[in-house]
């Protein structure tokens, strides 16, 4: 590998464009939440650079905390079915929660998410989603906060990995098929 833009076939969102949607979603939770003390939930490890841009473009006293899960697609038996790797650290009981996601694509995670988030009483509970693939959608969820649609392409970059690379680089864009080497996208 020479470098890892270098493995990029195409830019779909730049850094620039990123940085202007972070803003506008930033200012939107900044007056939706006027008055309140949002706690911000990411998923790791995708929504984790998103949600550090996210955090410093919201003018209000927040908390952050953090979740891990592993979630098997739609393609295996168990579908729907995520486990918890690691919990929150702190109850969010009448606390007004919003998801920071990277992408949400079948919805099929942030569904169970949301439903065992919701058990635990907050006061509300929200989406804010960098990426939103709507062609793919199982379950229904309501994305209040959503920074750009995308098409049925599979994008690498700003928290997004392909085998764990590519999350650093600062734009999303589609991979080189060389990139892939020998590795079916399908098991990712
Ligand atoms: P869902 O349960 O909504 O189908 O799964 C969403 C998860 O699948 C995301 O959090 C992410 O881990 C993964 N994912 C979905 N689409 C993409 C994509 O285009 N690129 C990458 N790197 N991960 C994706
Ligand atoms: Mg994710």
């Amino acid at each position: 590998m020479e470098s890892l833009s270098g493995d990029i076939e195409e830019v779909l969102f730049s850094q620039e464009q990123i940085a202007q949607v972070v803003g506008e979603l930033g200012a939107r939770i900044t007056d939706d939440y006027a008055g309140k003390n949002p706690l911000l939930i990411s998923v790791l490890r995708g929504g984790v650079v998103f949600m550090s841009d996210l955090v410093r473009r919201i003018d209000l006293p927040i908390a952050l905390d953090f979740m891990a899960i592993a979630s098997y697609g739609p393609e295996t038996r168990d579908m729907g079915v995520v486990q918890v790797i690691k919990d929150l650290d702190d109850a969010i009981t009448d606390k007004d929660v919003i998801i920071v996601e990277d992408v949400i694509d079948t919805g099929l995670t942030l569904n169970y998410l949301m439903t065992n988030l919701k058990a635990r009483r907050p006061r509300s509970l929200s989406v804010c989603a960098l990426l939103d693939r709507t062609v793919r959608r199982i379950a229904d969820i309501e994305v209040k906060y959503k920074g750009f649609d995308l098409p049925d392409v599979f994008v690498v970059g700003y928290g997004l990995d392909f085998k764990e690379q590519y999350r650093n680089l600062p734009f999303v864009g589609i991979l080189k098929e060389s990139a892939y080497g020998d590795d079916d996208l399908d098991s990712v």
